[in-house]
């Protein structure tokens, strides 16, 4: 290796002191105040690789030198997944690299044919139109989109096909068969059009989804695909694609039998909520009968979650008062507010009973 400079530190620092020279200290004032004001341990000058820690150049650093070097991209590890075969991620790789043999990559390499889209036979093949704007192969992205449940129109290109898939926010379970959709759907679309050249096949819709809907309940029945959210978007989603539903944790029951109330009673069933902060609150009337005799629901300020059941009730009493019904049962689900009316029951318990 030839040293770039052929002065050492060593000719402008001896005697335990540095030696600039004059129009070096003209030329550079400020560089040449922080050259002096640095402390030289007294050792011999050396040669050091400043790309690895120890200053020894290694066949890995050097490498990691002289190797083309290329911008990160976030889609590296999103088309890999143990429930995605190699081959489909490779292939998806190959697209968003441009490196697919569609007719007008041929002619760049001087493969000279016929340009014309084998499943529309309406436009010149690109990788672009084949796997996404062609008309056919559109409709079947259409259906995909459908199933969980995006509205909004097909990127323009693969490329952006892939960036929005990476974005979409679903839960574990639900953005993993969303992640095996998009790669498998890519991949039978080019497989298909394969075979309509080579072997002759029809171009059929009902193909290509009935291979995406396989693969995604291959996935689903061979891996741990996460779980679901408790959102009723998911179990439309997993319905969509005939797929059972990975909840975070088990369902428990509590058994809740409701009553009629006695003769000449009124029972009032009143609950809340809180939503985004607000509250909400609501209650229903029935007679023996079974009779609505009334409802109502009233939406707040800002509260939380007792506050809103307490609200559903005071609203519930008022009710009571204004339409003079004597004897009324309230129902909550509140254990803490009826905790809270029953310690008042002195007052008021010969009027009202209360259960939780
Ligand atoms: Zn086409």
């Amino acid at each position: 290796m030839t040293p770039y400079f052929s002065q050492k530190i060593s000719d402008y620092y001896f005697d335990n002191k540095w030696h600039l020279t004059s129009s070096f200290m003209q030329s550079f004032p400020r560089i040449s105040l922080d050259i002096i004001s640095t402390p030289i341990p007294g050792l011999a000058d050396d040669r050091s690789w400043i790309r690895s820690g120890f200053g020894n150049i290694t066949a890995a650093s050097a490498f990691a030198h002289i190797r083309p070097q290329f911008p990160k991209v976030d889609w590296g590890s999103w088309i890999w997944a143990p429930f995605i075969p190699a081959r489909r991620s490779l292939f998806v790789w190959r697209t968003i690299v441009g490196k697919l043999p569609t007719f007008d990559m041929n002619r760049l390499i001087g493969i000279q044919g016929p340009n014309r889209c084998p499943l529309c036979s309406a436009a010149e093949e690109t990788m672009d139109h084949v796997l996404l704007n062609c008309p056919f192969s559109a409709s079947i992205w259409a259906d995909v989109f459908r199933w969980f449940l995006i509205d909004q129109p097909l990127p323009l290109d693969v490329g952006s096909m892939i960036r929005f898939s990476i974005h979409q926010k679903n839960s574990k379970q639900v953005g993993n068969l969303w992640k095996a959709g998009v790669v498998s759907l890519l991949w039978s679309l080019w497989s298909h059009r394969n075979n309509v050249i080579h072997k002759n096949f029809a171009p059929s819709r009902h193909l290509i989804l009935k291979q995406v809907r396989v693969f995604l309940c291959e996935a689903a029945n061979n891996f741990v695909l996460g779980t679901m959210a408790n959102s009723v978007s998911d179990l439309l989603i997993l319905n969509n694609i005939s797929i059972a539903g990975q909840p975070r944790k088990p369902f428990s029951y509590i058994y809740v039998a409701w009553h009629l109330p006695p003769p000449s009673w009124i029972k009032v069933n009143t609950d809340g909520s809180v939503r985004e902060g607000r509250i909400h609150a609501g209650g229903v009337f029935r007679n023996a009968f079974n009779d609505v005799l009334g409802c109502y629901h009233f939406s707040g300020g800002q509260g939380v979650a007792f506050e809103a059941e307490l609200f559903a009730i005071i609203i519930a009493i008022e009710s009571v008062h204004r339409a003079k019904w004597e004897r009324v049962w309230f129902e909550s689900d509140s254990s803490f507010v009826v905790q809270l009316l029953q310690s008042l029951s002195e007052t008021i318990g010969g009027f009202f009973g209360f259960s939780s």
